[in-house]
């Protein structure tokens, strides 16, 4: 299959397949390009943003290279340990920002890149991120989610103009990063079996090369887990790429489908519930590789069910929304009140398309068994996996209760109208029975 991505092109999906990143740089002392990039973009001088953590990785190297290149720099420092990106990181870097900076220059992964992201997007600037870990995929994405006022929001941002994956800074950081790097894309598994899912029973756009294009890029990652636990540059240089693969196949489907599925969500839930009520949280990484682990023991239950149609038609019927709402309230709190007013936009427990659903699904059962044994590992395999690189396999060992597990899964089927995991349980009349008993 013909894996490059032609942007004058028209896909047999009927797409153009575009992508947003156009310079990324992977290799031994990439930042020393710094100055080459900061030329092309004219600058006269760069507002660089970092913080107490990331400053002594590049940040005076930075600095210094652009001086002897004749360009200035204004530097802001954040001085919290554990940054949030939220409104007084965001305008902290307004209050501090020189408007006569031309070009924006973060250091850092997550949260930096978050902030700068938005941050370039509103001033206009050219943006340059130079990652300090292989931690996550939202390197090159286009939106930023970050609390507004507590509630984790997307917010319009731009992607980096230039990504600089330095394999000697990369290296460096903690072991733990680069784990939670691959845990992201561990759930691309479940990301492209949801995908084609959701394109079998509501007819979803799909794009096969896209979903081969990750599969491969993830692939790549997991062949070269062993070789990161020992920061080998090659590893990394694999675990970046397919980070910044993962942007890309969202950028060329224009979708979040090869990003993530109901893991994600997963993750999300965990992350609100840890903004309201301040339970334990891990990093995006690890959640989302606990989710992935929580979602195909789920699909494994679903082998061993047939869909029975009034079963799930009385269970859809006896289903009472306004009841489930101060469950989402009582389980979430203020983040809950969006979920449940979209509802009522999108319809999704609307009756009669259930039963189109329904039908589809109860038809179609055996295709959708083939695609779960096509996408997803076994049980046994992924645990396996996990633990290869000390990622952890249970909530229990970031510090929530497994009790909680029932409820964090079918919470996520509220979060926006994407066909995932526990819609397809909910459909089918089994959402209680397979959540209540993982
Ligand atoms: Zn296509
Ligand atoms: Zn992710």
């Amino acid at each position: 299959m013909n894996l490059e991505f032609n942007p004058n092109e028209v896909c047999a999906c009927g797409k153009v397949h575009k992508t947003d990143v156009e310079n990324c740089v992977i290799e031994e002392g990439a930042v020393n390009r710094i100055p080459e990039y900061a030329k092309k973009y004219n600058a006269t001088k760069a507002f660089i943003v970092s913080d107490v953590n990331t400053y002594p990785i590049a940040g005076e190297k930075i600095e210094n290279m652009l001086k002897e290149n004749g360009i200035g720099s204004v530097h802001y420092i954040y001085q919290q340990k554990r940054l949030e990106p939220d409104e007084h990181a965001m305008g902290s870097l307004v209050m501090h920002f020189d408007a006569e900076c031309d070009l924006i220059i973060g250091i850092g992964s997550g949260v930096i890149n978050d902030i700068c992201k938005v941050f370039a997007y509103q001033t206009k600037r050219p943006y340059i991120i130079v990652a300090t870990a292989a931690y996550m995929d939202g390197y090159a994405a286009r939106t930023s989610t970050m609390p507004v006022d507590r509630i984790k929001t997307t917010i319009p941002a731009k992607s980096p103009d230039v990504i600089i994956g330095d394999l000697d800074i990369l290296t460096g950081a903690p072991k733990y990063m680069a784990a939670a790097g691959l845990g992201d894309m561990m759930a691309k598994y479940v990301s492209i079996c949801e995908w084609r899912i959701s394109n079998l029973i509501n007819g979803e756009y799909y794009c096969e090369r896209v979903a081969e294009f990750t599969r491969q890029s993830r692939d790549a990652c997991v062949q070269n887990s062993e070789g990161l636990m020992k920061q080998d540059k090659d590893s990394m240089k694999k675990l970046f790429e397919g980070l910044i693969n993962c942007g890309k196949a969202i950028d060329y489907s224009g979708v979040s489908r090869p990003g993530g599925g109901v893991e994600h969500y997963f993750c999300q839930m965990l992350d609100m519930r840890g903004l309201e009520f301040g339970t334990s949280t891990a990093s995006h990484g690890v959640q989302c590789a606990i989710g992935t682990l929580y979602a195909i023991k789920c699909y494994q239950k679903l082998k061993n069910i047939v869909p029975n149609r009034e079963k799930a038609l009385k269970y859809a019927e006896k289903f009472d929304f306004d009841a489930w709402s101060n469950r989402l309230r009582e389980f979430l709190g203020k983040g809950a009140e969006p979920m449940i007013a979209l509802e009522y936009k999108e319809k999704k427990y609307d009756r009669d398309k259930h039963k189109q659903r329904l039908e589809i699904i109860i038809n179609n059962w055996q295709n959708i068994l083939k695609i779960i044994d096509e996408e997803l590992p076994t049980v046994t395999e992924f645990e396996r996996l996990l633990k290869s690189i000390g990622l952890p396999t249970s909530l229990e060992e970031i510090g929530i209760p497994e009790r909680e597990l029932p409820l964090i899964i079918k919470c996520t089927k509220d979060i926006r109208d994407k066909y995932v995991l526990p819609r397809l349980l909910w459909d089918i009349g089994e959402l209680d029975e397979v959540c209540d008993n993982l």
